[in-house]
C-alpha cells in the first residue's frame, strides 16, 4: 500500500468514505473505540469585578419537567411558542443553579448553597442533577471553613438547604447566615404548612438547615449595606422576605437577582407571568416587573440564578417585556462586561 493510495482514501477521494477506505485498504484499528465518558467537567467561572474576585459555581441543573406545571397565569398559552422559538424544548423546562463566591479581599461570601444534601431523598425531589455545590466548591480551590458569610437570597430548598449536612451539622463552621428575617420566620413556622405539597418538606428543610445557624445569623434589610460593596434590596413576592444583593466595586454594580426571574425567556418576556412556587405570584410579577426596569434603565451586569451557566449577562427591553443578553464567557474573560 502506497503512502499515496492511504492518503487519497482517507482524504475520501471519489466519494469514498472514511470507513469503507479503511476495509478497502485493509486497515482496521487495532484497539476498541474510546469510551464515552458520560461525568461532567467541574463547573467554576472566575472573574475579576473592580477589585472584587468573583467565582461561580453551580450547584447542577434542576429540571422542572412540564413547562406548563410551573409557569403559569397571564401569557403562559405562549410558552410553547416562545419556547420553541428560543430553541428550547417545549416540554421540558431545565433550570441551572449558578452560585457566587464573593472575594472582597477582606471576608469571603457564598450567595445561597445549592440543594445540598441535608433533606435524604426530598434533597433529590427535582432528580439526581442538584447537589454539585461542594464538589465544585473545592474544585475552584475554595473550602467550606474558608466561607465567612452565606448570603441568602431566600429560604428555598435551592438555597439554603446546603448550609448542614446530612447528619445536621454546619458545612460552614466559620460563616454566619445573613438572610431577610421574614423568611427566616415565615420557613421555620410549623403553622404554614399548608397549600401546595412541597410546603412540608420545604419548611422541614428550612428549620434543619436555618436553626443550625440561628445563633450566628444577621438579620438583612433593605438597603442596608451587609458588607461593604455588597447591598441588600428587598424583592418580596417568591417569598415573603426575597432579597437580592447589588455588588459595587470600581464603580461597576452587578446584581445577584436570585430567583426574581426563573427563566429567561419566558418571565423576561412576559414578566407578569406567574411562577408556580411564588409564595405570592401577583406580587412575584410586580416586583419582577419593577426591578427588570431598573436593571434595563440603569444597566447593572446581572448573575441570575437559575438562567443558563454561568448566568451572567444584562436585560434590556424589547416589546412589551425584557430580553437577556448573556455575556460573554471564555478562559480570559474579566468579567460579565
Ligand atoms: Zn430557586
Amino acid at each position: 500500500m502506497s503512502i499515496g493510495l492511504n492518503r487519497r482514501a482517507l482524504l475520501g477521494a471519489g466519494g469514498v468514505t472514511f470507513a469503507a477506505a479503511l476495509a478497502a485498504a485493509g486497515t482496521r484499528p487495532t484497539h476498541a473505540a474510546a469510551p464515552m465518558r458520560g461525568d461532567l467537567p467541574p463547573a467554576w467561572h472566575r472573574f475579576k469585578w473592580g477589585e472584587f474576585e468573583a467565582t461561580v459555581i453551580s450547584d447542577g441543573s434542576l429540571p422542572l419537567g412540564k413547562p406548563a406545571d410551573s409557569f403559569v397565569g397571564p401569557g403562559a398559552a405562549q410558552i410553547p411558542e416562545m419556547l420553541t422559538a428560543n430553541f428550547l424544548d417545549p416540554n421540558a423546562a431545565t433550570l441551572e443553579q449558578n452560585i457566587l463566591v464573593l472575594n472582597t479581599g477582606r471576608q469571603l461570601l457564598l450567595f445561597d448553597t445549592g440543594m445540598g444534601e441535608s433533606m435524604g431523598a426530598d434533597s433529590k425531589m427535582f432528580g439526581p442533577t442538584t447537589g454539585r455545590m461542594l464538589a465544585n466548591l473545592r474544585a475552584a480551590g475554595i473550602q467550606p471553613e474558608q466561607i465567612d458569610m452565606v448570603v441568602a437570597t431566600h429560604a428555598h430548598c435551592d438555597h439554603v438547604w446546603g448550609l448542614v449536612d446530612a447528619n445536621g451539622q454546619r458545612v460552614f463552621p466559620n460563616a454566619q447566615v445573613a438572610i431577610n428575617e421574614a423568611d427566616v420566620k415565615f420557613w421555620t413556622d410549623d403553622a404554614n404548612k399548608r397549600g401546595p405539597a412541597f410546603m412540608g418538606p420545604f419548611i422541614e428543610g428550612a428549620k434543619k438547615n436555618l436553626n443550625a445557624y440561628r445563633d450566628r445569623m444577621v438579620m438583612v434589610r433593605n438597603e442596608q449595606e451587609v458588607v461593604p460593596g455588597v447591598v441588600a434590596i428587598f424583592t418580596p413576592g417568591h417569598t415573603v422576605g426575597h432579597t437580592v444583593y447589588a455588588i459595587t466595586s470600581g464603580g461597576r454594580t452587578m446584581v445577584n437577582t436570585g430567583d426574581l426571574a426563573h427563566h429567561q425567556v419566558l418571565l423576561l418576556r412576559q414578566p407578569m407571568m406567574e411562577f408556580a412556587f411564588d409564595s405570592d405570584p401577583k406580587q412575584s410579577a410586580v416586583t419582577r416587573s419593577r426591578m427588570l426596569d431598573r436593571l434595563a434603565t440603569d444597566k447593572h451586569a446581572v448573575l441570575s440564578y437559575h438562567f443558563p451557566w454561568p448566568g451572567l449577562g444584562h436585560v434590556k427591553k424589547e416589546g412589551e417585556g425584557y430580553a437577556w443578553v448573556p455575556s460573554a464567557v471564555n478562559v480570559t474573560s474579566v468579567g460579565p462586561g
